[in-house]
């Protein structure tokens, strides 16, 4: 590992922690910040808990990540640090995926997918400037923006139509049916990923996936202007389902339980299939799940990734808080 503060940016994964700030109700109802003070790359934990004679006791946890980043970072610093190097990484070819992993209402959408100042926007401003460079501008940005409910696709771009994924034997992984637009600016894409992001909350066709329930995928596509069926470059932004879903949480209701093992299921392939990333290791296990199925050309060859694990500061989701800092620090 580097030494602090001077984690290496181009990191074939990198994982990082973001802790968002007390919201008003949490502040109203007095609620403690169960990690008051937070290092670059590193994060400790006071976890309440009690005796069995009900004496209370807070119990220290410690995480090192490449960079911890707190309440005060704002996206654009976020941005260099996680985002940006992928950007590079795919105008030279590659494949690189940024991921927002915890609980429901710990910040994912806002880190990654916030219409005003999302990872994605941010990138959005980089890819068309690149874009413009004279050593760039045989290529043409696509976007696809679809999510994954129960292990089935949905285009959020196309009503929810529903989608389905196979490999091209070029190692690419194809969304069969994906809508995609070819973007030229930052109020293109704005305009298109707000359609979108539409469709995931409403859910048309009642098929009731509210945004906690599903991962959603935002792609971005270099190809050649010329050739429409040749990728060079491929960047992903996934805000991925709330991690508490997959918690076994003795839910009565079949189809939350369903949907709970289902989620489960792909984040713990998530997991390993990132795990294995690192290893070389010969059998990675992409079949386990759809989500690691459509990301398997993200994975193998020329890739990178990023997982940014997002916690909420307060004692009522401590639990939740380190469930998510134990799965980011075993991801790698
Ligand atoms: P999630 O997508 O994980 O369920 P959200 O991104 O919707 O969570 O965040 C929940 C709420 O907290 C939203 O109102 C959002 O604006 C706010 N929020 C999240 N992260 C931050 C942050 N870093 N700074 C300020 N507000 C935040
Ligand atoms: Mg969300």
């Amino acid at each position: 590992t580097a030494p602090l503060g001077q984690s290496d940016l181009n990191q074939k994964i990198r994982v990082c922690v973001r802790k968002r700030p007390l919201n008003k109700k949490e502040i109203e109802r007095s609620e403690k910040d169960i990690s008051p003070t937070v290092g670059t790359r590193s994060i400790h934990i006071n976890e309440p808990k009690m005796k069995v004679d009900l004496t209370k006791y807070i119990e220290q946890h410690a995480f090192t990540f490449d960079d911890v980043f707190d309440t005060s970072d704002s996206n654009e610093k976020i941005y260099q640090r996680t985002a940006q190097p992928l950007v590079d990484y795919v105008f030279n070819g590659g494949k690189a995926t940024c991921f927002a992993y915890g609980q429901t209402g710990s910040g994912k959408t806002y880190t990654m997918l916030d219409p005003e100042h999302g990872l994605y926007v941010l990138a959005a401003r980089d890819v068309f400037s690149l874009l413009c460079q004279p050593q760039y501008q045989h290529l043409s940005a696509y976007i696809g923006f679809y999510e994954i409910y129960q292990g089935q696709l949905y285009d959020l771009l196309n009503a929810r139509k529903k989608l389905f994924a196979r490999e091209d034997g070029k190692q690419n992984v194809v969304i069969v049916g994906l809508k995609e637009y070819v973007i030229r600016s930052v109020d293109d894409l704005m305009k298109v990923f707000e359609y979108g992001s539409q469709c995931r909350s409403t859910g048309s066709t009642g098929a009731n996936s509210d945004s906690s329930r599903s991962h959603a995928i935002l792609q971005v596509l270099l190809r050649p202007a010329k050739n429409r069926k040749v990728i060079t470059g491929k960047l992903s932004f996934i805000d991925l389902a709330g991690s508490e879903r997959g918690a076994d949480r003795g839910d009565t209701d079949v189809k939350t339980r369903m949907e709970g093992a289902e989620i489960n299921k792909s984040l713990l392939a998530l997991k390993e299939c990132i795990r294995a990333l690192d290893q070389d290791k010969r059998h990675t296990p992409f079949r386990q799940s759809k989500l690691t199925q459509v990301l398997k050309d993200s994975f193998v060859g020329r890739s990178r990734t990023c997982m940014i694990a997002t916690i909420s500061p307060n004692q009522s989701n401590s639990e939740h808080t380190l469930n998510t800092l134990r799965y980011a620090d075993r991801v790698k």
